[in-house]
């Protein structure tokens, strides 16, 4: 087989929603196991859809995802430019080569003489009509008028579109790695535009001729391009190139956590979670959306969670580097239903990695929240916390969110626990207690636990009265970590010293 080339192929028309870094992910992992290259092409040929500052943000998105591409706009590469207003220059030879094959022709229409067509297509009993082979002989264009009025209304300037000649009854096939053959009838197909009055392309057009002229050997997309597929073999063909029409792959569609439709940005804002890699502002609006990366993600987490909605490995393997999804992707394993959206799952994937990490890692990052709360903490401390809190965070923030008391302590206490666990006779088990753990020299977890086990045993009293008031006292809280585990990292002192501002603030018992 020839070289593996592969293009993610956006249009900077707002943020990316995560099924298109699913795309450029899979795009990503099929060069990658092919030894092949990967190209990121901003298609941005419909200008009046173009947003400020979509392109940086499909970069920094990608990015940050660790997708890396071999070419395009920022890397450069030998078959740019990567931007196809850039190569605006390029496409117009070829639309009109179509023309001149007889596979496309000029169309002067106005959009009051499209409207009227529909209407008269609509009165005649044509639900939803088009601009085809029936109707194209009714209207403003080159097959239907004289050549000498056609070369007029050119040189007068006037504006004109070019759209291709869709055969009559054709069936046009392709074999998607996904979904086998798929078949249309070119009955079923319109006369699309592919060349603008405005001098510039349609994404059918310039998707083709950069395909071919940037030596494509697969597209990999999403199922929304499955319809266009069909025109863009037929534009293979007519432009002499059906020898290098490229393998098509269409992935399914990420869906509602309920299944039932796809993905939005709505359902996010509905249910409380971010559809986009990183957040993003509306330049018009002002309006901010959630990100993966803002909302505490890890992004390998993120990209793992992504790689299993519509992949599937074979095996009951969840976690997956990306060097490991290099080694295992293949396209024949990805469905043809849509994948549902987890929530849950995403979360879960997250504190997989969070407990991945090593509590030196987590410090270095819980400082940084340390530091915006202006908390001081060694670091030697900080990896202590780390490795306490570590199986019951989601993210690195739950750490200081559910942990401040590390560092902090506790200025109120949980009231609904000091009702029911504060009794009358706690106060006299918290001093005497106090005194033992004062005898302590060596302040370890076990130690203290050991202390505290005696204590209750000589007493004759159970864990569940006196471990909740000396957990409330340490952490204002409770539940957490193993409390002995708490005490010793805070240490005696500091464990003394909370358990007597307890006995001096509570005052509830019954
Ligand atoms: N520009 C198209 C998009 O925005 C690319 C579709 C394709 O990959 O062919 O998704």
């Amino acid at each position: 087989m020839s070289e593996v080339r592969v293009r993610f192929a956006p249009s900077p028309t707002g943020p990316l929603h995560i099924g298109g870094v699913r795309t450029a992910l899979y795009n990503y992992l099929f060069a990658k196991s092919k030894g092949g290259r990967i190209i990121l092409r901003i298609e941005d040929t419909d200008q009046a859809r173009f947003v400020e500052g979509a392109e940086e943000y499909i970069i920094d998105s990608l990015k940050w995802s660790g997708i890396e591409f071999d070419e395009s706009v920022v890397h450069g590469g030998d078959y740019g430019p990567y931007k196809q207003s850039e190569r605006k220059a390029m496409y117009l030879p070829y639309a009109e080569q179509l023309v001149k094959d007889g596979f496309a022709y000029y169309a002067f229409d106005t959009s009051e003489e499209l409207s009227a067509m529909r209407e008269r297509m609509k009165t005649a009993g044509v639900p939803s009509p088009q601009y085809n082979a029936f109707t194209r002989t009714t209207m403003q264009n080159s097959l239907a008028l004289s050549e000498d009025e056609v070369s007029k209304r050119i040189d007068s300037g006037e504006p004109y579109v070019i759209r291709i000649k869709m055969p009559r009854n054709e069936e046009v096939k392709l074999n998607d790695i996904i979904r086998g053959w798929v078949s249309v009838n070119t009955n079923n197909m319109d006369d699309k535009v592919i060349f603008k009055s405005d001098g510039m392309p349609t994404y059918h057009l310039a998707n083709v001729v950069d395909d071919y002229s940037m030596k494509i050997s697969h597209v990999i997309r999403g199922e929304e391009w499955l319809p266009s597929a069909p025109l863009h073999v037929l534009l293979y063909r007519y432009l002499g190139w059906e020898d290098s029409t490229p393998e098509f792959a269409h992935l399914p569609l990420i869906l509602k956590p309920d299944g039932h439709g796809k993905l939005s940005k709505r359902d996010g804002d509905r249910l409380g979670f971010p559809v986009f890699p990183i957040e993003w502002k509306n330049p018009q609006t002002g309006e901010i959306s959630l990100g993966y990366r803002e909302s505490g993600y890890i992004s390998s987490a993120f990209i793992n969670m992504l790689s299993l909605l519509g992949w599937n490995p074979g095996t009951e393997k969840e976690i997956f580097s990306m060097d490991e999804l290099i080694q295992s992707f293949t396209l024949e394993r990805v469905g043809k239903a849509g994948a549902k959206f987890d929530f849950d799952k995403t979360k879960w994937f997250n504190q997989q990695y969070l407990r991945a990490k090593t509590k030196e890692e987590l410090a270095a990052e819980l400082q940084l929240i340390l530091k915006e709360h202006r908390v001081e903490a060694n670091d030697s401390f900080v990896a202590a916390v780390c490795e306490q809190l570590k199986e019951r965070a989601t993210f690195i923030k739950d750490m200081w969110d559910e942990g401040k008391y590390y560092f902090i302590a506790p200025t109120s206490y949980d009231a609904k626990i000091i009702r029911k666990k504060w009794k009358y006779d706690t106060p006299k088990y918290m001093s005497e207690l106090m005194s033992r753990i004062e005898g302590i020299s060596d302040f370890t977890s076990q130690n203290i636990e050991e202390v505290f086990r005696l204590y209750l045993k000589e007493n004759e009293i159970g864990m569940g009265s006196l471990l909740p008031p000396f957990r409330i006292s340490l952490t204002g809280l409770a539940v957490g970590p193993s409390l002995f585990d708490i005490a010793s990292l805070l240490g005696k002192e500091e464990t003394i010293k909370r358990m007597k501002t307890a006995l001096n603030s509570i005052q509830q018992w019954d």
